[in-house]
């Protein structure tokens, strides 16, 4: 009787390391090109916005030419779909 087990075992190490998850800034600071105002605001993730009334001096500002929303020409952080590089409201 010639019995000779092979057992194999198999380690599987499987690091799973996701990607680094998109880390998007929410949080923007607008700085008012008027009044010099800033103030800070989150950002929608879905949407762009186009138009930001300045809480100090009641100035509706608009993006400038070629930025899609008021976060691109006037906030510290461009805006989430600029940020993740995908096309935005246009
Ligand atoms: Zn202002």
């Amino acid at each position: 009787m010639a019995g000779s087990w092979a057992s194999t075992r198999l380690a599987e190490g499987i690091a799973n390391q996701l990607p680094n998850m998109s880390a998007l800034i929410l949080e923007s600071v607008l700085t008012c090109p008027r009044c010099g105002f800033t103030k800070t605001e989150t950002m929608p993730t879905d949407a762009c916005q186009f138009y930001y009334e300045c809480t100090n001096c009641k100035t509706l500002l608009r993006p400038n030419l070629g930025d899609c929303c008021v976060f691109c020409s006037f906030g510290s952080v461009k805006c989430p779909p600029v940020q993740e590089q995908r096309e935005c409201c246009r």
